[in-house]
């Protein structure tokens, strides 16, 4: 069997000398890459990864060039554009570029902005969506992301901007006002001033907080809080990034939700959280 037909029979894209293409490699567990991803991986002959694609991915990729182009937490903007850069460069040497991004490469990715620089610099690419830590990261928890009793609307946000600092462009009155539930990507390092902002703007001090770190891998832990005091107890938990944090009541879901907990035998804190008091399909 060739690796190709180890894929389920498809029409499957063929990577043709020259071509970048742009993919998202989920939150970390290999089983959340899309089949795209895969036949990306099994054609490839340089892969350009980032600092969260898991290393459990790359090795099903043995014989493709690997190079880590890993950044973390808030670095000059100038390495990006030398990133982009050496993809164009690799792709003008007919190679086969795999640009592998944790998440989704247009969710906090830059991968608008690689795709741009290719496509300005004449080069042609493929965008292959991916799973983002902020769903799929949160599911693991057993998070949803939204939910009927809960919200109609969820807003992303980043935690920190080019320069590191929290986003001063951010409008925390709105957000907070706006969006019964807030999933805040890069939010560990200013959760102190998130969590007041929100406050400030008028969220509940008791509004559910959840960080999930290292969402969806061996290593994921959850911790579950509120606003007031999630600063403190991230810190005292000794919480390490890469986080999620997630603000309001559609947290409460995990007391039954915790899917992962009743996979090691514990039984569901909660069966109606939210106080629904009639079963969840009757609306
Ligand atoms: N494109 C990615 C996000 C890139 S920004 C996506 O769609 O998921 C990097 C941030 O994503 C991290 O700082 C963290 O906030 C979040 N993140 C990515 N993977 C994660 C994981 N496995 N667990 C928790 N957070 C994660």
């Amino acid at each position: 069997m060739t690796e190709a037909e180890l894929l389920p029979q498809n029409d499957w894209p063929v990577f043709e000398p020259g071509w970048v293409w742009l993919c998202g490699a989920g939150p970390g567990d290999p089983g959340l890459l899309t089949l795209h991803a895969l036949n990306a991986l099994r054609q490839a002959d340089v892969i350009v990864y980032d600092a969260l694609v898991g290393q459990g991915i790359l090795k099903w990729a043995p014989h493709a060039h690997h190079i880590y182009a890993g950044k973390r937490g808030g670095k000059p903007s100038a390495k990006q554009r030398d990133i982009s850069l050496h993809l164009v460069e690799l792709a003008r040497k007919g190679k086969k570029v795999l640009r592998l991004k944790g998440g989704d490469p247009f969710v906090f990715g830059r991968g608008g902005e690689e795709a741009q620089t290719l496509i300005q610099h004449g080069v042609p690419v493929r965008i292959i969506p991916g799973i983002s830590a902020g769903i799929g990261g949160l599911a693991y928890a057993g998070i949803p992301v939204t939910h009927r009793d809960v919200n109609q609307s969820v807003t992303f946000v980043t935690g920190h901007d080019q320069s590191g600092a929290t986003p001063s462009s951010l409008d925390w009155k709105s957000i907070a006002q706006g969006s019964q539930v807030i999933v805040i990507y890069m939010g560990m390092k200013h959760i102190e001033q998130i969590t007041e902002q929100l406050i400030l703007a008028g969220r509940p001090k008791d509004d559910p907080v959840a960080i999930v770190t290292s969402a969806t891998t061996a290593d994921q832990k959850v911790l579950e809080t509120i606003l007031e005091t999630a600063a403190k107890d991230v810190l005292e938990a000794g919480m390490q990034p890469p986080s999620i944090v997630c603000v309001g009541r559609a947290v409460e879901m995990r007391k039954v939700l915790d899917w992962q907990a009743m996979m090691q035998g514990e039984m569901p804190r909660n069966l109606d959280p939210l106080g629904r008091g009639k079963p969840a399909e009757a609306s």
